[in-house]
């Protein structure tokens, strides 16, 4: 196990009905609030009407970025910025999924920063203050509500980049899992993959002596494997909702499941290369890439994907090989996603290769990535050319 520090500075309101919280919460902040959302589905289910109620309750002044778009766009977090300046806000309320969370990150570090926010994206600076933020999550994915990511895409230049800052963690997160009822099962699916995926990041670790962390990985992927198809079947099962909710802010939430371990991160890498591109879901790109990357990268620790085909999927290692096993256990979460019905090929979603050099070049901009292997980036090519 490696040293470590950990922190995390995130206040949790966990259960039904924990909106009506938020004028509470809110008192410990500003009274000036900017408050953020995406494309209408908060409106439909009548959430935003709670927040404004809340709101009012709170005394607050309140301006609006609406229309936060999936895979949030610099130009809207510009936007906020230019709000936030010109009223004199201080306080950021997100209400909706990661998206929405991620863009009102960037705005609240990018408030008292007199550069252009892009800066942090691209680490020409530093983040060394924010205005504090709070937010009520809708959808069960990214452990945004719990972290300091933040991840923008900058549609002028084709570009995805994230930022990661202690000062950009939410003060507290609502999450009421009845919210995330309303869910179309294609987000649904996309959420399960990416919670999945953030534990993959982290699981496969060249670190050895961790056995608390990765039971608590293994655990995880447990739990997301079976509510996740219940929360297909059954959309508004609450047990089965909640528990995908607290999966998703365990997954990602400053590495608390994987202190002392390293983390790899190339998927996501990768990933935010095809989603700059194509503008696909993340968790579409991530359900494609990550077996790839399995196969590839297996045996730098075929004990590790050993253990994971046995205890995660449960593969019988009777008469096998250590490959056999590894394998099994790879081609176990290929059927997985393939079943809640995610994608497996760049094809399946109509990408061709014909920007696979540019994808792979642009992943390691700032060197080699990944940990469990190193990858360059030909290594990048390849593990592309396996998606297409
Ligand atoms: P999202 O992009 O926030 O939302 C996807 C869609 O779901 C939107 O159209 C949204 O509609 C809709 N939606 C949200 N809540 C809903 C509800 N309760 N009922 C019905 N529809 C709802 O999805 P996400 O997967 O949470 O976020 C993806 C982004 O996060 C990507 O850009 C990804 O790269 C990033 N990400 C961030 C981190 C991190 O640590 N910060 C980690 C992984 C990925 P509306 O717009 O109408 O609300
Ligand atoms: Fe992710």
């Amino acid at each position: 196990m490696n040293t470590f520090q950990f922190q995390n500075p995130t206040r949790i309101i966990f259960g039904p009905g924990t909106v009506d919280t938020l004028a509470e919460q809110l008192a410990e902040y500003g009274k000036r609030v900017l408050l953020i959302y995406g494309g209408g589905s908060i409106k439909a289910s009548g959430l935003y009407d709670q927040v404004q109620s809340q709101l009012k309750q709170a005394g607050a002044v309140v301006h609006e970025l609406a229309g936060v778009e999936p895979n949030p766009r610099v130009s809207t977090v510009r936007k906020g910025i230019a709000l936030c300046r010109e009223h004199q806000l201080d306080f950021i309320l997100a209400v909706g999924g990661g998206s929405v969370l991620d863009a009102a990150k960037a705005v609240a570090v990018g408030v008292p920063y007199e550069g252009d926010v892009w800066d942090f994206l691209t680490y020409k600076a530093e983040i060394k203050s924010a205005l504090p933020l709070g937010t009520v999550l809708t959808l069960t994915a990214t452990g945004s509500e719990m972290n300091g990511s933040s991840v923008i895409t900058n549609w002028e230049e084709n570009l995805k980049k994230a930022f990661g800052s202690i000062h950009a963690y939410p003060k507290f997160s609502i999450l009421d899992p009845t919210w995330t009822f309303t869910v179309p099962a294609n987000q649904t699916v996309n959420g399960i993959v990416d919670m999945m995926s953030h534990v993959f990041e982290q699981y496969f670790s060249l670190t050895s002596d961790t056995p608390l962390q990765e039971r608590l990985c293994e655990s995880i992927l447990q739990t997301v494997i079976e509510n996740g198809e219940l929360a297909l079947k059954q959309p508004d099962n609450y047990a089965a909702r909640a528990n995908l909710m607290l999966c998703g802010t365990y997954a990602l939430n400053g590495g608390m499941i994987s202190v002392g371990m390293q983390n790899d991160w190339a998927s996501h890498m990768i990933e935010h290369e095809i989603s700059a591109i194509y503008d696909i879901a993340h968790a579409e790109g991530l359900s494609i890439l990550f077996p790839n990357w399995m196969k590839y990268v297996h045996k730098e620790r075929i004990d590790r994907f050993v253990q994971f085909a046995v205890r995660v999927w449960n593969v019988d290692p009777a008469g096998k090989s250590d490959e056999d096993i590894a394998l099994a256990g790879i081609q176990a979460t290929r059927d997985y996603f393939t079943r809640i019905g995610a994608p497996a090929s760049l094809g399946d979603l109509k990408i061709d290769g014909k920007d696979l050099e540019r994808m792979a070049k642009e992943t390691v901009r700032y060197g080699p990535v990944g940990s469990f292997k190193k990858l360059n980036e030909e290594d990048v090519r390849q593990i592309l050319e396996l998606s297409l």
